[in-house]
């Protein structure tokens, strides 16, 4: 990688900031964006700089449709680039849809779904005039297999995947790749305080018995904004041990 600049959305935690790191190994330049934990994103920059790396942080609320234009305006400003736009930042709020009050509708499809319309309209014209760009948008199994509870957060992984199709199509011309990475139960702070029945229930469905890590994520998402993957676009590539098959 010659110089790349990657954005990671919610890099702080979990796995953006495995994304991060990652990315960060094969020489980009990274910026992470987080919303709230600011000693969180504080460790991941130093631990990208204590090895070799360049790393910033920009807090805002991918939800907030000026505060991302204007975050984004200040990161091109800084950097005169964004090659890698990875829409990882995300949130649940889980009720059974009787339950579920519209402020987790909303909550949920804003940040999750339009939080990454969000970013990617603030690179999508550097991106069509530098004639290059690698958009990975991070869903989730459960836009494939549905989840009791979570009709608001499966709602809006699976318009990811709708939105990672219809961009791969509209920026192709232009050098421009969109894909998706699907993960199945991956170990975060987002899965941590399930219940632990949830828990052994998931892993029952799970082929290779056992949860994911958010490196086994970071890999892929290097593969696919590397030279390697020139060749692929509107895909979604899962990674759940076989949860989903
Ligand atoms: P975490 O809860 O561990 O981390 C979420 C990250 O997103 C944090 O950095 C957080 O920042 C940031 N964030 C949350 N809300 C916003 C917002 N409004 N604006 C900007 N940043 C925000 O989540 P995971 O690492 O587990 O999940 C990462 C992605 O992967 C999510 O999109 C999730 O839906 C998806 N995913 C996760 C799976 C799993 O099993 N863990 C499975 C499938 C998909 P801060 O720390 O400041 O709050």
């Amino acid at each position: 990688m010659t110089e790349r600049i990657a954005v990671v959305t919610g890099g702080s935690r979990g796995i953006g900031r495995a994304i991060a790191l990652r990315l960060a190994q094969d020489g980009a330049k990274v910026i992470i964006t987080y919303v709230r934990g600011k000693e969180a994103a504080d460790e991941v920059i130093e631990t990208i700089k204590s090895n070799g790396g360049e790393a910033f942080a920009y807090q805002f609320d991918v939800s907030d449709y000026e505060a991302t234009q204007t975050a984004f305006a200040n990161i091109l400003d800084k950097f005169g680039k964004v090659d890698y736009l990875i829409n990882n930042a995300g949130i649940t709020r889980d009720a059974l849809l009787m339950r579920m009050k519209e402020e987790d509708w909303d909550k949920v499809v804003t940040v999750n779904l339009k939080g990454a319309f969000n970013c990617i309209k603030a690179v999508v014209r550097p991106m069509l005039k530098q004639k290059f760009g690698r958009i990975v948008n991070i869903t989730s199994v459960v836009a494939f297999m549905g989840n009791v509870g979570q009709a608001n957060y499966v709602a809006s992984k699976a318009g990811l995947v709708g939105l990672t199709k219809a961009l791969a199509k509209e920026l192709a011309p232009k050098g421009v790749t969109v894909n998706a990475v699907a993960p199945g139960f991956i170990e975060t702070d987002m899965t941590a305080g399930l219940p632990e029945k949830i828990k052994e229930y998931m892993l029952s469905l799970i082929p290779l018995g056992r949860f994911g890590q958010p490196e086994e994520v970071a890999e892929v998402v290097a593969f696919l904004v590397s030279d390697k993957a020139a060749y692929i676009t509107g895909q979604v590539i899962h990674v759940n041990g076989g949860m989903y098959i």
